[in-house]
């Protein structure tokens, strides 16, 4: 029985790195992000959701922030739903990796939001899933298949290999369609934030946009929503996008946090919006 405690609590310390990767400062352990820049002009007027131009050598852009307008100050909230790939007997036993009243508090206020899916979340919630994607309140973009690295030594994480990293992205969206999901935005979001030239290169077939962040919510295990709500409400900028969890399991304080942050932000002249604005803003200034 030791053992299988102990296994237990590695499983328990390594969701915890995971989760808290998602929202530690960004960039930290990754190659210098390519700069924002424009893109190639989008393919006609269809409503394709606006991607940035490959950065050097072909490598995968990356997004952190919009130049942001003091005038007009615009704010993308991202709710990361996180699930590894090896943590379906847990989800088995009861615990619980969505946030039903998260999504019901986000269409309440009506609130434009953007959730990087894992894969595996999808299939554990194929219905939860679909009804995100199919609200045009929200975009539903991809937090890879397996929520394992992308690069050595990401928080503890497992490390894909590189031949493998491409197949993940694919395969969560993939797990996307089959629940439901007909239009997922062509946006990346590297577990743990981390990412390394290889990594950008890896990825650069597919044509995403990796997504990174320039306020860090803290919400990750955290029990108390006022303090993730100071948390954000003091980093916040024109142009932030903000990082945050929609999993009960691991970042139970979001949802109420939520209920300051909103009013409050609005109250500042702040418009809530998704990430594909963020990125059109980038692109139309870059
Ligand atoms: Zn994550």
């Amino acid at each position: 029985m030791i053992t299988r405690t102990r296994s237990w609590t590695a499983l328990l310390v390594l969701a915890a790195a995971a989760l808290t990767a998602c929202g530690t400062a960004p960039g930290t352990p990754a190659a210098a992000p390519a700069p924002d820049r424009t893109a190639a002009p989008a393919a006609g007027r269809s409503a394709a959701p606006p991607t940035l131009a490959p950065g050097p050598q072909g490598l995968t852009p990356v997004f952190s922030k919009a130049p942001g307008r003091r005038d007009a100050p615009t704010v993308a909230l991202t709710f990361d739903a996180d699930m590894t790939a090896d943590q379906g007997p847990r989800a088995t036993a009861g615990e619980r990796f969505d946030n039903p009243a998260l999504v019901a508090t986000l269409r309440r206020l009506k609130v434009p939001a953007t959730f990087f899916m894992t894969g595996r979340w999808a299939e554990e919630y194929p219905a939860q899933a679909r009804d995100i994607g199919r609200d045009p309140l929200f975009e539903v973009a991809n937090h890879s298949y397996s929520h394992y690295a992308f690069t050595a030594d990401c928080y503890g994480l497992p490390t894909l290999p590189r031949e493998r990293m491409r197949a993940d992205v694919e395969r969560a969206f993939a797990a996307f369609r089959r629940a439901g999901v007909t239009r997922a935005v062509p946006y990346f979001r590297f577990p743990g934030g981390c990412y390394d030239r290889a990594a950008l290169r890896a990825l650069a077939p597919g044509g995403v946009t990796a997504v990174q962040w320039d306020v860090v919510s803290g919400d990750a295990f955290a029990t108390d929503p006022d303090a993730v709500a100071r948390q954000v409400l003091r980093a916040v900028r024109p142009g932030s996008v903000v990082v945050m969890h929609c999993t009960r399991s691991a970042a139970p304080a979001t949802e109420r946090a939520l209920r300051r942050i909103v009013p409050e932000l609005r109250e500042r002249g702040f418009r809530l919006v998704r990430v594909s604005e963020q990125i059109g803003a980038a692109r139309s200034q870059g």
